[in-house]
């Protein structure tokens, strides 16, 4: 039996059609993505990079993250979640991504917690923006101009190189579109952008390298949205260097619940909207970084929870490290 004779049963039951037709869309379109992604990958990977360098000593200091060093005794640093690392490869100094800036401050933690750390960001060699993500360029008003900025007035000298993996542009600085392998300093060099489709919609993020003599390949990344195993295999197939840390965000906000901060969980979501990111999530992670022998593994706040940093120091007990704002982590071979 049906209600079809029933008067006044036809506008609700249209208005229900269309939205059912427009989740479908919706849905038809994330499953397109999500396939063209998962076919595009492989393509995008080039021949072999060759001539990469190295550098004796690579250090990374957060300059934005969740987490800050703040019960150290520096209260004045601020944590949000963005990402943002001062990493200096030999004499070369980069910013990796250029955080959040959430509130849209003049003052950007990003330029706030370099003061107080003493990083003079007018010295910079180079920026790298991992993604185009509002805690990966300086804020949603940066994102939506597709630009980055390390604070609302510029700060960038003229001429700074930006190697960004997807159409972007620059008032000053000199923006560098990455779509292959690139050496961009001795010893240093990013990956092949990969593309990945997540909540807000597709996107493509380059992994950055750095080839320290007598460790291996440190490899630093954003949020991590295309699967660990498309950034580990790729950073293979282009280098003949094995991976022996692996840096950043990795996306794994697991149990958000009670982590303030993580709007990630939801924004960044890969799967459908019912199915969380979760503890198998985690463990796939945690196997394909395993799977390599790294000696460091160094978390990302921004897009995790203490629930991932609890089964990430399980997985790689001393080699594992939480990364905070004030904090910088050091490797060489010694
Ligand atoms: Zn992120
Ligand atoms: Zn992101």
């Amino acid at each position: 039996m049906t209600h079809e004779g029933r008067p006044g049963a036809t506008v609700p039951r249209a208005a229900g059609t269309l939205a059912v037709a427009g989740l479908a869309g919706l849905a038809a379109r994330f499953t397109r993505a999500r396939a063209a992604a998962d076919r595009d990958w492989a393509g995008r990977v080039e021949s072999r990079l060759t001539g990469i360098g190295e550098v004796a000593e690579v250090t990374i200091l957060p300059l934005v993250e969740r987490l800050t060093i703040g019960e150290a005794g520096h209260s004045r640093l601020r944590g949000e979640a963005g990402l943002s690392y001062l990493v200096k490869a030999g004499e070369t100094s980069i910013l990796f991504d250029t955080g959040l800036n959430l509130r849209g401050d003049e003052r950007s933690p990003l330029v706030e917690n370099a003061d107080v750390l003493r990083v003079d960001l007018t010295a910079l060699d180079g920026v790298v923006v991992s993604h185009l993500h509002p805690d990966h360029v300086g804020g949603l008003r940066m994102a939506r101009r597709r630009t980055f900025g390390l604070s609302p007035a510029p700060l960038e000298p003229r001429g700074l190189p930006a190697y960004v993996p997807t159409e972007m542009t620059h008032d000053r600085a000199d923006v560098v579109p990455i779509s292959g392998p690139r050496v961009i300093a001795p010893g240093v060099a990013v990956l092949p952008p990969l593309p990945a489709v997540v909540f807000l919609g597709p996107v493509a993020e380059q992994a950055m390298v750095v080839n320290v003599r007598g460790f291996g390949l440190v490899v630093l990344t954003g949020c991590g949205h295309p699967p660990m195993e498309r950034i580990l295999g790729v950073t293979e197939q282009v280098l003949d260097v094995p991976i022996r840390a692996v840096v950043g965000g990795l996306h794994l906000p697991v149990h958000p619940w009670g982590t303030p901060f993580v709007p990630q969980a939801v924004l960044g979501n890969p799967h459908w909207p019912w199915q969380p990111i979760g503890e198998r999530d985690a463990a796939d992670v945690i196997e394909q970084i395993g799977a390599r022998g790294p000696r460091v593994v160094a978390l990302s706040g921004h897009d995790s929870t203490p629930w991932t940093f609890d089964a990430f120091r399980q997985a790689f007990g001393d080699g594992y490290r939480t990364m905070r704002v004030g904090s910088e982590l050091r490797i060489s071979a010694a």
